[in-house]
């Protein structure tokens, strides 16, 4: 007699959670699709084994020895009756098979992408932007049906609205049913009889529409703004998807960002810097009075509080900073010339001692910086 526990690969004394699991475990592995014809005939030996370890009365008999599934044996139900196919399936297909009804025409759209370039200004303070998009909208001369106007979806009389159809296909298992979608009206339940014609049936056609976008103050280069069912409209006047607005931030002339500071060089004659001054500065707050103590430095930074940009969903503003190039001036004429030595005299710089310190960090940055051409 054939031994059923050792196909199955369980003890004699298995429970019936081990032996279902063991069996689902070897019907995957041996599965056509997976195994090729080479795992029929094995295949088939598992699921004869099942047949008889799953049930109860079967197995109790089989464990008295008598084989319920060879055609002498007790039952004499032959192989593909008593027990469920139904098992098989939901081996292979995860229980599901055809969706039990109708699909709905109607479905979600699909999310876009559109991209946007705005300028600093734009991201430092926010703006109200128009943007051109070109998406699926409803289509307003079926409002989305479908149908022709004056006319209207009917039931398909395939399937009688059911979506799906029964069909009886035969495998090596037997007769077994499938659940299939409708072919005629591609599982929908309805046909459309006869399509609009602006939209072919489908229920929405592309447009190009003016968006006001709220573009927040804070936004970067990659910030992505949501605008909620403003996407593509879905087939059959399904409900939109989302629109996304990617942010492109351009290069500003003058200033840079660094998070939401900004930084600026300003050059300052020798003069200036060692008496001191106070200039007018163009920022995207307009002219802003900076003032250089006497004595101001090469590289030193003057920071203008709250100059920045805005941070984004929250309060408050980044700093402009201001790095102070002082210039040396060059081509001296003879009074010139004469003014500066009797300075130097004066500060007893004519032959100044040679004072060598650590090369600063910054030194390094800033070459690397002009090496890569930021
Ligand atoms: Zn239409
Ligand atoms: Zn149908």
């Amino acid at each position: 007699m054939t031994d059923y526990y050792e196909i199955l690969g369980v003890p004699r004394d298995a429970s019936a959670e081990q032996i279902k699991k063991s069996y689902r475990k070897l019907a995957r592995e041996l599965h056509p699709d997976v195994a090729g014809e080479a795992g029929e005939e094995r295949f088939k030996d598992v699921a004869r084994a099942y047949e008889v370890l799953s049930n109860p009365d079967k197995r109790q008999q089989y464990d008295m020895g008598v084989d319920p599934s060879s055609p002498s044996g007790g039952a004499g139900a032959g192989f593909g009756n008593g027990f469920g196919f139904q098992d098989i399936f939901e081996t292979f297909f995860g229980g599901g098979g055809a969706p039990a009804g109708p699909v709905p025409r109607a479905r979600r759209g699909q999310d876009a992408l559109v991209r946007m370039d705005i300028d600093l200004a734009e991201a430092a303070f926010g703006a109200k932007r128009e943007l051109q998009v070109d998406t699926a909208v409803v289509c307003s001369t079926c409002s989305g049906n479908g149908c022709r106007p004056g006319t209207d979806l009917k039931t398909c009389e395939v399937c009688h609205g059911r979506g799906n159809v029964q069909r009886v296909a035969r495998s090596f298992l037997g007769q077994v049913m499938t659940t299939a979608p409708c072919a005629a009206c591609q599982g929908f339940g309805t046909v459309i009889p006869e399509p609009c014609a602006d939209c072919s049936g489908e229920g929405r056609v592309r447009s190009r529409r003016t968006l006001t976008v709220n573009v927040p103050a804070g936004v970067d280069t990659g910030t992505r703004i949501k605008l909620t069912s403003q996407g593509e409209v879905g087939p059959g006047g399904g409900p939109a998807g989302d629109l996304y607005v990617e942010i492109r931030e351009k290069p500003h002339e003058t200033f840079v960002r660094r998070g939401d500071d900004l930084h600026c060089t300003l050059q300052v004659p020798m003069t200036a810097a060692a008496l001191g001054t106070v200039l007018e500065l163009e920022t995207l707050d307009g002219e802003q009075e900076i003032d250089l103590r006497p004595g101001t430095q090469p590289g030193q930074v003057v920071t203008l509080k709250g100059l920045g940009v805005g941070h984004l969903h929250a309060g408050g503003r980044g700093d402009l900073n201001v790095h102070v190039e002082v210039q040396v001036p060059a081509g001296l004429d003879e009074e010139q010339t004469e003014l500066l030595r009797s300075l130097a005299t004066l500060r007893g710089e004519e032959r100044p001692e040679p004072r060598l310190t650590a090369a600063h960090p910054g030194v390094f940055s800033r070459l690397r910086d002009k090496l890569s051409g930021r």
